[in-house]
């Protein structure tokens, strides 16, 4: 591998600004040896992101990051090479999906009550098919001029305290790993330190995990606090856990670069090697 390994990207397909393609050809162009394409709870960008990679040299992971939950608290799990038409993965990737167009639904409503914004300015900015989120809410918020970016978006009329928000439906964290699992899969704890989350998975339950076939732990990811990087260590220590560092890439739907965080080639060799339901794909 002769580029940086980065384990964590977003295209259109979910709520990243680019295509699968566009996606593949920045990180061709940024000098990446391995990007994985982790769009939330859909692999719909795969096949058209492996076409992308196609003679670059590029490799391509097949991923996806899924939505999970304890209480109301939001957790990610990254799930790589796992067999894409598994049934346990579909059904639920779909509910996830079928839930999230519902949420986003009432809380648009809710905002119009108050601002200028419709459903149709909300589809204006996601692809057919696209797993929506709160981030094509933002660009449409965005779009009719009431705020000036995604980012702004999320910290007033999207935060959970504006009064629009309402949460959707995930499965807990040890379900999602099951599934990963069983679909061949390797799962990895996305951004487990930031802030506010720090005290979401205690280390009872992230024994449970890894009894349930947990490989790794994100560590190196922007918004890991450093107290939270600190304890991650230790438990990936403790618990012989591989350690992982990617860039949540969103195109220009967030901060985050190509590359700011990668991962160790030999934990990306173990991560390939523990892999069961697909395959990486070389360019
Ligand atoms: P949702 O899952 O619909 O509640 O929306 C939260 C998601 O928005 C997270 O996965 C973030 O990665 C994503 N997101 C994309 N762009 C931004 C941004 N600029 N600020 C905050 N979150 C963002
Ligand atoms: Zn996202
Ligand atoms: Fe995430
Ligand atoms: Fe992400």
């Amino acid at each position: 591998m002769l580029g940086p390994i980065d384990l964590h990207t977003h295209s259109s397909v979910s709520d990243g600004t680019e295509t699968p393609s566009q996606l593949v050809r920045a990180a061709v162009t940024a000098g990446l040896g391995a990007i994985a394409i982790t769009d939330h709870d859909s692999t719909a960008g795969w096949t058209e992101a492996f076409g992308a990679a196609s003679g670059t040299g590029l490799t391509v992971v097949p991923g996806m990051e899924l939505s999970t939950q304890v209480g109301w608290r939001s957790v990610h799990l990254l799930a790589y090479l796992f067999d894409p038409e598994n049934s346990g993965l579909v059904t639920e990737t779909a509910r996830i999906r079928e839930s999230r167009l519902r949420r986003a639904e009432h809380i648009v409503e809710r905002i119009s009550a108050d601002y200028d914004l419709t459903w149709d300015d909300v589809l204006a900015q996601s692809g057919e098919g696209s797993t929506l989120g709160r981030p094509h809410i933002a660009d449409a918020l965005v779009a009719r001029g009431h705020v000036p970016n995604r980012s702004a978006a999320f910290e007033s009329i999207l935060h959970p305290r504006a009064g629009y928000f309402e949460p959707h439906y995930a499965p807990d964290p040890l379900k999602a790993v099951e599934l990963v699992v069983a679909a061949g899969g390797v799962p990895v704890l996305a951004h487990p330190g930031t802030r506010g989350r720090d005290a979401v998975i205690p280390e009872d339950r992230l024994a449970v995990l890894v009894r349930a076939g947990l490989f790794g732990l994100e560590i190196d990811h922007r918004e890991n606090t450093t107290s939270g990087r600190t304890r991650l260590t230790e438990l990936a220590a403790k618990f012989d856990l591989a350690t992982t560092g990617s860039s949540d890439y969103h195109g220009d739907g967030k901060p985050n670069r190509l590359a700011e965080n990668s991962t160790a080639p030999e934990v990306y060799e173990r991560l390939i090697a523990r892999g069961t339901g697909s395959r990486p794909y070389t360019g």
